[in-house]
């Protein structure tokens, strides 16, 4: 408890990043061979000076990299207290307390995303990837009834899904893992907002039907990883509906935002969404990896999942959900649930309200800090993700001097961004994305100072070798 405590407190003030490299990593690490046991307070502080000296503070005010945030304490303790108990969630069985938790939880999000609570099935997941995956193989299940027992051996034509080109890759591995492979991805080109462009997305599932390939997913993307934008949702619905495919909407971070009213209506639609992936491990601040994977149709993850064990109990009444193992790729999980619990039995849905609100808005003052400091914002939306160039007098970024002053910047150990790629042409931009809870205006502002002077220093260092 006291290394929890001592990390908290000094955190703000210490450099987010310590430059170590690999080696200096496995240098530290080569003088423990285990030869023989030490106890277990020299263990402990070995491990967290380790941290100290060499991890990447994503838990930091000013690490504005990855959706890698900060954990709430309550967060800490369910950890804590789910490795005492050590539930299994497998079976509602050996783990009736847990199990029916993770159902409440269940019921409780899938009515913030506007789904029936009485018809929604759900599972806890090791995050957004699996849920994708989960998602995909749902998609399938339902879209060819020959795969369940004959896999894509059964099929007839070149299964093809659709996800925005600013999209997740997660769906590249579900695509290997289903045995379908890479091709079966269309990414779908983005529009001048980098939203997917539902006239591209029409003609391509016109031409693959044409080649009697079988459109079975349209996924919208609500928050891409990259820019923090959100698909048409509801035209994606629309189509999906029409043209009978399985519609999965990937809210894995931006997801936290239906419980702003003033953001609900960029996720109008959702609620049509066959199935949704969202991860409590991103913006909800819990600690990795919790995902939460749901569904408009009851029952339908048994048909994807289930299996008989003789080990296993017998499924009980049927008024009660089959048990976790019969829905869900995990078998012998961890208790997921508990870290989400608590936070939320802590905060309630208005503390997290504030806490989500509040990021949206130091997002916003960075972005307007940005602009006027004279840096070109790339990406528009109204979550804190901010994607920006610095531009030079002929209004062109070149990608040496985006690399160089991200670099300068997490060298500073003053704050954290890092560089992406967006849109068709792949430009690259800054991006910098309000993670954590605790980031605050002063925060803000020197995040923005280690910019500034980024970019200060790059040019003094261009002015001096002019004409070299
Ligand atoms: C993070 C993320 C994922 C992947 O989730 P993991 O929890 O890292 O597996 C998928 N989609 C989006 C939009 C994400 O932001």
């Amino acid at each position: 408890m006291a290394i929890v405590e001592d990390y908290l407190t000094s955190l703000p003030s210490k450099p987010i990043s310590s430059g170590a490299s690999t080696d200096d990593v496995r240098e530290y690490l080569s003088a423990v061979t285990f030869d023989r046991g030490t106890d277990p307070v020299r263990a402990l502080t070995y491990v967290a000076e380790g941290f100290e000296r060499f991890h990447v503070h994503n838990a930091h005010p000013r690490y504005m990299g990855l959706f890698l945030p900060a954990s709430s304490t309550m967060g800490i303790a369910a950890d804590t207290l789910a490795a005492l108990f050590n539930p299994v969630l497998a079976s509602r069985q050996f783990s009736p307390f847990a199990v029916e938790m993770e159902e409440h939880l269940l019921r409780l999000w899938a009515e913030r995303f506007g789904y029936n609570q009485r018809e929604t099935d759900g599972v806890f997941a090791s995050g957004g990837s699996e849920c994708n995956y989960t998602a995909l193989v749902s998609a399938l299940c339902h879209s060819f009834p020959s795969w369940r027992h004959s896999g894509v051996r059964g099929l007839t034509g070149e299964p093809v899904l659709y996800v925005s080109a600013e999209g997740h890759h997660s769906f590249v591995k579900a695509a290997r893992l289903a045995g379908l492979g890479d091709a079966c991805v269309r990414w779908v080109p983005v529009d001048g907002d980098l939203r997917l462009d539902l006239a591209a997305l029409e003609d391509i599932i016109r031409a693959d039907r044409a080649a009697g390939r079988q459109p079975f997913l349209i996924v919208a993307t609500a928050g891409t990883t990259n820019a923090g934008i959100v698909d048409p949702i509801a035209a994606l619905a629309e189509i999906a509906a029409r043209e009978e495919m399985w519609f999965h909407v990937d809210a894995a971070w931006g997801g936290a935002a239906v419980l702003l009213p003033e953001l609900r209506e960029e996720f109008t639609g959702i609620e049509r969404a066959d199935s949704i992936a969202f991860d409590p491990h991103k913006w909800l601040s819990v600690p990795m990896g919790a995902g939460m994977f749901l569904t408009r149709h009851s029952g339908f993850l048994e048909k994807v999942f289930s299996v008989d064990d003789p080990y296993m109990p017998r499924p009980g009444s049927t008024a009660e959900p089959a048990d976790f193992y019969r829905r869900s790729m995990q078998w012998a999980r961890r208790f997921i649930g508990l870290k989400l619990f608590l936070t939320l039995a802590v905060a309630g849905w208005d503390g997290y309200r504030a806490v989500i609100r509040h990021q949206v808005a130091m997002g916003a003052l960075l972005r307007d800090k940005l602009e006027e400091a004279g840096f070109v914002v790339e990406n528009r939306t109204p979550l804190p993700v901010i994607c920006f160039t610095d531009r030079d007098q002929a209004g062109g970024a070149d990608d040496l001097r985006t690399r160089a002053i991200a670099a300068h910047v997490v060298k500073s150990g003053r704050a954290w961004i890092s560089t992406t790629r967006i849109g068709p042409r792949g430009r690259m931009v800054l991006r910098a994305a309000v993670t954590s809870f605790r980031t605050s205006e002063g925060d803000v502002e020197e995040v923005l100072g280690a910019i500034q002077e980024a970019r200060r220093s790059i040019d003094d260092f261009g002015a001096e070798h002019a004409g070299e």
